[in-house]
């Protein structure tokens, strides 16, 4: 039943519109943009940022109540980014100004975001990044000029802003000389060149910065606090990716499910098991992520977060494989080769079976996640590692 309070928000929000009929007749961009206006778009964030200061818990309960009342359901893909971590970063470090100035265009999908983390040289290990930025003042404003290259950038051929890890003082140890800020994707000296991958879809880039600036206003956290800034966008990433809220049999299971139900050739012993198996896997992941949810605190998520995304790349994995068996022919059939920010999981098998295999590397992989777990949440023993307090100038690489 939708809650009272909320219900009477939403009936105040379609009413300001004029009725559903006419937020019916408007587009996505406009609906979204109205719901930020009135607080309902990031429900815990403060007024004037897209939310009304609730509950991180409400947001569920909005989402339902503007279903019942006959809005229409966003596109969640429109900006995965922006929206799952980067705009969560930015409210926990940024000043305010900066985030009334990039909130709305980021929840209304006008301005993509990408994630400028990975480099040649620096994945797992992310804090040995080299991505250079000097202080540079250009027409009197106090900047940084930046130089490096990033890789595996989602988006960032289409992106208007990019979260950037920089390496702002190399003479300090590794974690501890890094800056962040967000960059004007659609500058002179930015330049993003998409890889193709083996799904055929192009989805992700490798960024060259050369003489790239940003302004210091843009900087985000304080100068060398970047892996502080960092590990909150990592968190939300992985919160993001294996804590999402679907409903029961939605997405590669419900598909699943579907194929097999109305096929009476696989109801054979050995394929109902695989099928119920990876059905209970799914089933198990969705409601202990609910459970997760419902703990986190006000959009912090902590390890747990971790522990979500390693069992989604899992079962999500399994339930791909189980699919490509079911259905070896369309498994064959490969789509075509666009990339539309779009929910392109259910295009066929063939695409949905290769694109998991990226679940398990995306948003930091299975064993780096693993071996968090095993060093902060059981205590075990941590990995030696030389360069923890040697200057990053100074790390054999
Ligand atoms: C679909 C997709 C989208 C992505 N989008 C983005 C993006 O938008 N922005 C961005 O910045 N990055 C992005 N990435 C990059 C992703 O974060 C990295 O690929 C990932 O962190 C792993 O880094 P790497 O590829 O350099 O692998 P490496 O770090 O070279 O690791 C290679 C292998 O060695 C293992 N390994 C490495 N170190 C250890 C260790 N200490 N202990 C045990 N095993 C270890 C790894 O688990 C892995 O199996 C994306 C990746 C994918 C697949």
């Amino acid at each position: 039943m939708t809650d009272p309070i909320i219900a009477e928000r939403v009936n105040a929000f379609v009413a300001g519109l004029g009725g559903i009929d006419a937020v019916r007749e408007l587009s996505q961009v406009e609906i979204l943009g109205a719901r930020y206006d009135a607080g309902l778009a990031w429900v815990h964030h403060p007024e004037g940022l897209g939310g009304y200061d609730g509950d991180q818990t409400d947001q569920a309960l909005v989402e339902a109540a503007l279903i019942e009342a006959g809005v229409p359901e966003p596109d969640p893909f429109r900006n995965p980014l922006g929206t799952g971590t980067i705009i969560p970063t930015l409210l926990q470090h940024s000043p305010r100004e900066l985030c009334e100035q990039l909130f709305k265009r980021a929840w209304t999908g006008e301005e993509i975001w990408c994630q400028l983390f990975s480099e040649p040289g620096a994945g797992s290990d992310l804090a040995g990044l080299g991505c250079r930025a000097v202080p540079e003042t250009r027409n009197g404003v106090e900047g940084w000029r930046v130089n490096g290259q990033k890789v595996w950038t989602s988006y960032a051929h289409r992106a208007k802003w990019g979260l950037l890890l920089t390496r702002s003082h190399p003479e300090l140890p590794k974690n501890q000389g890094i800056t962040v800020f967000v960059i004007d994707m659609e500058q002179d000296g930015v330049d993003a060149r998409p890889l193709r991958q083996a799904t055929g879809g192009a989805e992700f880039n490798e960024v060259f910065l050369n003489d790239a600036w940003v302004p210091d206003s843009q900087r985000v956290g304080e100068v060398c606090d970047g892996w502080n800034v960092t590990r909150t966008t990592l968190m939300h990433e992985r919160m993001a990716i294996g804590g999402r809220s679907d409903g029961r049999e939605a997405g590669r299971i419900g598909v699943l499910a579907k194929r097999w139900r109305e096929n009476p050739d696989l109801h054979t012993p050995a394929m109902t098991d695989r099928v119920v198996g990876a059905w209970i896997d799914v089933e198990v992941a969705r409601i202990a992520n609910e459970r997760i949810r419902q703990l986190a605190k006000r959009g912090q998520p902590g390890l747990e977060g971790s522990g979500a995304k390693v069992v989604f790349a899992d079962v999500n994995q399994n339930a791909a494989r189980v699919l490509a068996r079911i259905d070896p022919t369309q498994t064959l059939l490969f789509d075509d080769w666009q990339d539309e920010l779009q929910s392109s999981e259910l295009r066929c098998s063939s695409f949905s079976y290769l694109r998991s295999r990226a679940n398990s590397i995306e948003g930091g992989t299975t064993e780096i996640l693993l071996s968090q777990i095993a060093d902060r949440v059981l205590k075990l023993p941590r990995e030696y590692s030389i360069a923890r307090d040697t200057p990053w100038k100074d790390i054999p690489r």
